[in-house]
């Protein structure tokens, strides 16, 4: 099979043949059809990512077709579309026991970040793994339910949203446009905040009731203004790179008392003063999260499938071109997710 290799970390992919993945009896072998392409890609190439090992294919928010199934495998069958679910989890640990699979003691690593991802043509991925998508679903959108909706659907339900409350979006690209989403049809009011005007008019499109151009408003003070004074429930970090300190103290000062902060990007190594006052006198509370669980995975697919929520696709490019689109993703985060397909 061919496979879009990472030979070296900050060194262009290599396009070449390489070893059929085999699989074991509860595995299915996939064939990958389309990878979402996002900013942690860009930190596995610069070898940021200490985990990531080379050589290495890319592609953890991966969807693809069944070519094969395993002998113990019985809820799957060749030819079904389907979402890869790129952590692998034991099922044993506390952590899985418990029902929190994403964050498993013993995990042997995420397909396309420690494991062969979706950046080779063929995939050997456990049958618990992976999610069915519906037909309305295309195969371009299908490899955004993973990472780009599964992982912010997963931090929105830590925060537990309510119906009605007031929820700031700050950085609507990829993972925001999708949290901007799912946070409309629980029933909040959203506040999308970014420095980027084409991207706060998707997000008006999409359903934000209000959107903030944090290079020409201050952020705090509009949002104190639209909630009379109180200040939001709620509020999304996902920034990333080198505004998230200024963000997060945006962040606690625009929160009402009682506030959720809810942290989803990061720049690797970065520190963030905080004020413990500030938070313990306005009953602040800090969520962070990342990743996700084969449930949300699957309650993404069922809000796409039915046009509940719309997987946002800037391009679709040839994987062959893999390292163009890193150069575009590099350029500045685009409006939703550029995905990279096999052909
Ligand atoms: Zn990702
Ligand atoms: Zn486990």
């Amino acid at each position: 099979m061919r496979g879009m290799i990472l030979k070296e970390f900050q060194k262009p992919l290599v396009l070449e043949e390489t070893n059929e993945p085999e699989i074991g009896p509860n595995q299915v072998l996939v064939k990958s059809k389309s990878n979402g392409l996002c900013a942690t890609d860009l930190k596995i190439v610069d070898g940021l990512i200490q985990t990531a090992p080379t050589p290495l294919m890319l592609g953890h928010e991966n969807a693809g077709e069944i070519l094969e199934v395993g002998s113990n495998v019985t809820g799957f069958n060749s030819g079904d579309r389907v979402v890869v679910v790129s952590k692998q989890t034991c099922g044993y640990c506390q952590m899985c026991r418990l029902g929190s699979e994403e964050m498993c003691l013993n995990s042997p690593g995420r397909l396309g970040i420690e494991l062969h991802g979706g950046f080779g043509e063929l995939v050997a991925v456990s049958e618990r793994n992976l999610v069915k998508i519906g037909d309305n679903v295309s195969s371009s959108a299908a490899c955004l339910i993973g990472g780009t909706l599964g992982s912010p659907l997963h931090a929105i339900r830590m925060a537990n949203v309510q119906l009605g409350e007031h929820a700031v979006v700050f950085g609507v690209g990829g993972l925001g446009i999708h949290a901007l989403q799912i946070l409309r049809y629980l029933g909040a009011n959203v506040i999308a905040v970014d420095i980027s005007e084409e991207k706060l008019t998707t997000a008006k499109e999409l359903g934000a009731t209000e959107i903030i151009n944090a290079s020409k408003t201050n952020p705090v003070e509009a949002i104190l203004e639209i909630t009379n004074g109180l200040g939001a429930d709620l509020a999304l970090e996902i920034v990333g790179g080198s505004a998230v300190p200024i963000v997060i103290q945006q962040c606690i000062d625009l929160l009402k008392r009682g506030g959720r902060l809810l942290i989803l990007g990061y720049h690797m190594g970065q520190k963030v003063p905080i004020d413990p006052a500030q938070l313990v006198y306005k009953w602040i509370q800090i969520i962070a999260s990342h990743n996700h669980t084969v449930k949300d995975v699957a309650d993404a697919a069922s809000l796409v499938n039915d046009g509940r929520v719309k997987a946002i696709i800037t391009d679709t490019i040839p994987i062959e071109e893999a390292n163009d689109a890193f150069q575009i993703l590099r350029a500045g985060d685009p409006v939703g997710r550029i995905v990279l397909e096999w052909s």
